[in-house]
């Protein structure tokens, strides 16, 4: 690495001190580790400071960071300028990096389970000692031809470590390298309409109507800090006339509280009013003549090879989703709808972005492909402010893999995530599913569990049966820095570096269509007895041996990581990070087809990466449209003959009609409209007559989901807007607490068809009377000191229901009933 090297004076150390204070003051938590630092200075010998570029992995946003190190202690994390997706900002999470390398509840060496499994008695072992046992277990389940009985939940399946899971599984000859990320239900729309399985970006900052369906843009969705680069931008420094923000949602989030315009709306019911809008757009000719002509199929009523008409999306939406039903099924009154489908087709260029909010229901596929539909409709698709296709990051491809016949045998039996062969999902299993699945040993009985990045018996409802679940397998090993509540269960834990010791990649999540890598490299040495992840894979690799070891010619994941970058020094395109006007000044020219080489070697290349943090694709290509729509139309397909083909194909797999599968499905579309967007009625968990309430877990983004409830200066900023800290609270309407008899800090019961929490309420006039919110990511029953013991799960209450057509999980479809406790 090639850092800034400096003597620190005695003026700087004393503004490092302050800055130790403020932090100590915010949280009232001093850690030890500062002390020893601090007095230390009394005797005031020469001290060394440095700044070293890296990437905050504290969530999937992909900020770039500067850490501050005096003498080999990090002692203040700052945003690293020269990142195109801060640009020199973090948010508070970023910032609290120090509180979790220095979190005095690390798990500090590989322990072995000795008491009874979920006992928590562990002993420390060596990691070789820690290798050779898990590669003696993993090599009988070869022996025995069940190498398929291994499950690897990977909380963080992008990236490198995402694809050398995937390796590590092909290799050993296991299908289930199974994500454990939270799923984004708008994939199943780009897969259905587009014929992509990826996540897709929206250029917000070129957009001039932004029709949110429930993103939380500035509270975690995807980048929060570069969605905050890209609010204040919008608001403050862009040129020209003022983009207009509406955010459709239940809740007054913060981002709601941000936007132009609020519009509550009932759960589960986002996709009819996007139906409704495209009723406006479509019956007042307000919808892009041109684009839908030439880019979509299925508008307008067509005819198939066998000459049977089919109806189009045109007359399906003008038949069913007249403003007065939209706004009957969906609460919002017919002159909100008709002003914002109008405003959204005259601003253009004009985007509709939706999220889990949206699709995380029982209705959730439908929903998803009734948002993107009106991207379609204002022709907004691969321009400017619009939807953008992005390019991968251009790693350089892998040795192809070997594997041998047990492998192979492995490979070919299905996932554990995957219904069986003829069941109806489009999608894997929601993760909530699983704990039942291995409980019944379908499709086979689990051998082995790893737990990377994941925490399931928190942060999945149904939580008490996935701790079951993981008690009834054989061996568990957890790769947490924590003791978690999925950890509890562990016969052996690897713990990891966390991401301030240790090398990876950091890619930018999809947003700017434009491929961006920045570099996590070690700013200190790791603290304890850790390993990264990436060397026990290629450790145990090389223990087990054979085609397995073939598969791992690296010594380390620094040379993984290596390896794969040199596809960045080797396309003709791209820049290391550099300042915004030299890196706009080579776009330009790059855009023209020049290319200018910027170093001489690869080592100098990587040099120059690490020093400044990254490399960017630095523009979007436009106008591929064999790449944009890869459907059987090779077009936008408003009508998704996909969906077609795979519902048919499931029906006469089970010798079955078309319609006893729609029965089972209960989808209650016929016809042509079933292969159109249209809206399911969305289903929730609970009698409405007994749980009156629709229950709105909600993401705030200092908990990470919970992964940083155990850092106190995110809890003490929690609950900032309802004067909340250190723990859980429920949001009501004033109105509705008043009918039930709730004052404002009041202990109520919240009840579901599965669980029941005690909780304070707080009246919330941002809710909607019929909705009550509670935050995700407190309610811990481990993962250190500051987290364990602090409010509730709101997965407690959630059952495993999942959207009917695609599998996603239904985690917004839950009714409950409130009383004073
Ligand atoms: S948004 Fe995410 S990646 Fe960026 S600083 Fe915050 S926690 Fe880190």
């Amino acid at each position: 690495m090639d850092e800034t090297t400096l003597k620190i004076e005695r003026r700087d150390f004393l503004k490092l001190l302050a800055g130790a204070a403020s932090g100590m003051m915010l949280s009232g938590y001093a850690f030890n580790k500062l002390a020893p630092v601090s007095q230390a200075y009394t005797d005031w010998p020469e001290r060394i400071e440095r700044w070293i570029p890296s990437v905050c992995l504290q969530c999937s946003g992909g900020c770039g960071l500067m850490a501050r190190v005096v003498d080999g202690n990090v002692v203040k994390l700052e945003g690293n300028p020269l990142h195109p997706v801060n640009r020199g900002r973090l948010c508070p999470l970023g910032h609290a990096g120090l509180q979790l390398v220095y979190n005095p509840d690390r798990i500090k060496m590989p322990m072995k389970r000795v008491g009874r499994k979920g006992s928590t008695q562990w002993v420390s072992i060596s990691w070789d000692e820690a290798i050779d046992l898990l590669a003696e277990r993993l090599g009988e389940l070869r022996e025995r031809g069940q190498p398929h009985s291994l499950i690897v939940f990977d909380g963080r399946p992008t990236g490198l470590m995402g694809a050398l899971w995937e390796r590590f599984c092909h290799a050993f000859g296991t299908p289930n390298h199974l994500s454990a990320d939270e799923p984004d239900g708008m994939r199943i729309a780009h897969r259905l309409m587009q014929g992509l399985d990826q996540l897709f970006g929206y250029d917000l900052e070129n957009a001039n109507y932004i029709l949110s369906f429930g993103c939380q843009l500035l509270d975690g969705w995807r980048s929060p800090v570069q969605l905050a680069r890209t609010y204040g931008y919008l608001r403050q420094e862009r040129p020209g006339p003022r983009a207009k923000f509406v955010q459709i949602e239940r809740r007054l989030s913060p981002t709601a509280a941000r936007s132009d315009e609020w519009i509550p709306i009932r759960p589960g019911t986002e996709g009819a009013l996007a139906l409704g809008i495209a009723y406006v757009l479509i019956r007042e000719e307000l919808y892009d003549r041109q684009f839908v002509e030439q880019h979509t199929f299925g508008f307008d009523d067509w005819t198939d090879a066998r000459g049977q008409r089919h109806k189009g999306f045109r007359r399906l939406v003008l038949e069913t989703y007249r403003p007065e039903n939209v706004s009957a099924i969906t609460g919002v009154p017919v002159d909100t709808l008709i002003r914002i489908a109008k405003q959204f087709a005259s601003t253009r260029p004009a985007v509709a972005i939706g999220s889990a909010e949206a699709t995380l229901h029982s209705n959730g596929a439908f929903n998803a492909l009734a948002i993107h539909a009106l991207n379609a409709l204002v022709g907004n698709i691969d321009l400017p402010g619009g939807v953008l296709i992005g390019e991968e990051i251009p790693f350089k491809r892998w040795p192809p893999i070997k594997s041998d016949a047990v492998a192979q045998e492995g490979r070919r039996r299905p996932r554990l995530d995957r219904a069986e062969a003829d069941a109806p999902w489009l999608d894997a299993l929601p993760l909530e599913a699983l704990g039942e699945r291995i409980l019944s040993g379908t499709p086979y009985e689990v051998q082995a569990v790893f737990l990377y990045e994941s925490n399931p018996v928190f942060s999945t409802p149904a939580t008490a049966r996935f701790a079951e679940a993981l008690e009834h397998v054989p061996l568990v090993v957890s790769f947490a820095s924590f003791m978690d509540e999925s950890t509890a269960y562990a016969d052996l834990i690897l713990p990891d570096h966390t991401y301030l010791e240790k090398w990876q990649d950091g890619p930018a999540p999809p947003l700017s269509g434009v491929p961006t890598l920045g570099v996590t490299q070690p700013v200190i040495q790791p603290l304890y007895e850790t390993k990264h992840t990436g060397d026990v894979i290629l450790a145990l690799a090389r223990r087990m041996g054979g085609t397995l070891a073939d598969a791992f010619p690296w010594a380390d994941f620094k040379e993984v990581l290596m390896f794969s970058v040199r596809g960045c020094y080797e396309v003709r395109y791209g820049r290391v990070f550099s300042e915004p006007f030299e890196g706009a000044f080579v776009r330009q020219l790059q855009e023209r087809g020049w290319w200018i080489p910027q170093f001489s070697s690869f080592e100098a290349f990587w040099k120059d990466l690490v020093k400044k943090g990254g490399w960017s694709g630095l523009f979007h290509e436009y106008g591929k449209w064999g790449h944009i729509f890869q459907t059987p139309s090779r077009k936008f397909e408003f009508y998704s003959q996909r969906l077609k083909a795979e519902l048919e194909a499931r029906a006469k797999r089970r010798g079955q009609p078309l319609e006893a599968l729609l029965e089972e499905l209960n989808i209650t579309a016929r016809g042509d409209d079933v292969f159109l967007p249209h809206y399911e009625p969305a289903q929730f968990a609970g009698d409405e007559s007994k749980y009156p309430f629709h229950l709105n877990p909600f993401h705030v983004l200092v908990l990470n989901s919970g992964s940083s409830a155990n850092l106190p200066w995110m809890q003490e900023i929690v609950g900032l807007h309802v004067h909340v800290k250190w723990d859980s609270w429920l949001e009501i309407h004033p109105e509705t607490a008043q009918k039930l008899g709730i004052a404002d800090g009041d202990w109520v019961w919240v009840e579901s068809p599965y669980g029941k929490v005690r909780v304070r309420a707080k009246l919330y006039p941002g809710t909607m009377p019929e909705v009550v919110n509670i935050p995700i990511g407190l309610g811990h029953t481990a993962s250190g000191r500051w987290a364990s013991g602090r409010g509730v799960n709101p997965y407690a209450l959630i059952g495993p229901a999942a959207d009917r057509l695609g599998g996603l999980p239904a985690r917004y479809a839950t009714r409950v009933k409130i009383s004073k406790a």
